[in-house]
């Protein structure tokens, strides 16, 4: 019989390196399919980017304590299982001004359609999972738009799973952080396969999806860390001055604990020490 501390460990989201400051936090049960980007700020410290669920939020903490300090947390799009961990973080929450609403309400399960689901084991099960796996509105500080830049990526706008849903586009490496712009698990099966459009059942506007999915599918392929399974390019990215925090696209810098109004710190190299995992 396995002890409650195996169980523990066998549980416990894992990170690992994604691309130059860059790690991903994988967590949730069973199969650990919910993911956390951390995002390395070149003074110290993580921006995340999406925040997972509930139930992650102690690792998510703890692993951005050994981070040097989790300084805000941009949601690609507010719902229940990607702001999950944010309520509990106590730093700023960041999201697209299309997004705020849900963010700071029902996390977009107004629009939610389970009818939609194929199979009635998933429309009995995943209601009820949402409301597990969400950890509650949030209070929306700040937010950014097409062409901000957040840690060194800039923000593309891809609505349509969600009407605020943002990626983030690092063009050194051409890193793509997606949220849920694509699935490639099946959330009835739980199978992993290619990109694809997000189920209906859980989208806003499906048409504008299906756009962004298939101009996604023919542009970056396997280039596409998407939120639901990366395939990363550990391409090196080359040397850089860095940038700090979220700046918009008129070079002003916003939200956050690290955020200075028209200051942007260029320093040469990301500072924070490397997490030696978090189980
Ligand atoms: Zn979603």
């Amino acid at each position: 019989m396995p002890s409650l501390r195996s169980f523990d460990k066998l549980t416990a989201p894992r990170m690992e390196p994604v691309a130059d400051g860059v790690w991903l936090m994988r967590g949730g049960l069973p199969l650990r399919t919910m993911n956390v980007y951390f995002l390395e700020e070149p003074d110290g410290g993580v921006t995340l980017f999406d925040a997972g669920i509930e139930e992650m939020t102690g690792w998510i903490a703890e692993a951005g304590e050994r981070m040097g300090g989790i300084k805000r947390v941009v949601l690609g799009h507010g719902h229940p299982d990607h702001r999950g961990g944010a309520p509990g973080l106590g730093v700023p929450v960041l999201c697209h001004p299309a997004e705020r609403s849900d963010a700071e309400g029902d996390g977009g399960q107004h629009y939610f359609d389970y009818s939609r689901l194929e199979w009635r084991a998933a429309r009995f099960a995943l209601p009820r999972f949402m409301a597990r796996w969400d950890g509650g509105p949030v209070r929306v500080e700040g937010t950014v738009s097409e062409g901000d830049e957040v840690c060194g990526f800039r923000v593309i706008e891809l609505p349509g799973h969600a009407p605020g849903l943002i990626a983030l586009w690092r063009e050194e490496d051409r890193l793509a952080l997606t949220s849920d712009a694509f699935y490639t698990l099946d959330p009835q099966t739980t199978r992993y396969g290619g990109p694809r459009v997000a189920h209906p059942a859980f989208t806003q506007d499906e048409a504008r999806a299906g756009e962004h999915a298939q101009a996604g599918r023919a542009r970056a392929r396997d280039r596409l860390a998407g939120a639901r399974e990366p395939a990363h390019e550990r391409r090196p990215r080359p040397a850089r001055a860095g940038r700090n925090g979220v700046t918009a696209a008129d070079g002003t810098l916003r939200g956050g604990a690290g955020a200075r109004a028209g200051h942007a710190p260029r320093v040469p190299a990301c500072g924070a020490p490397r997490p030696a995992g978090v189980s």
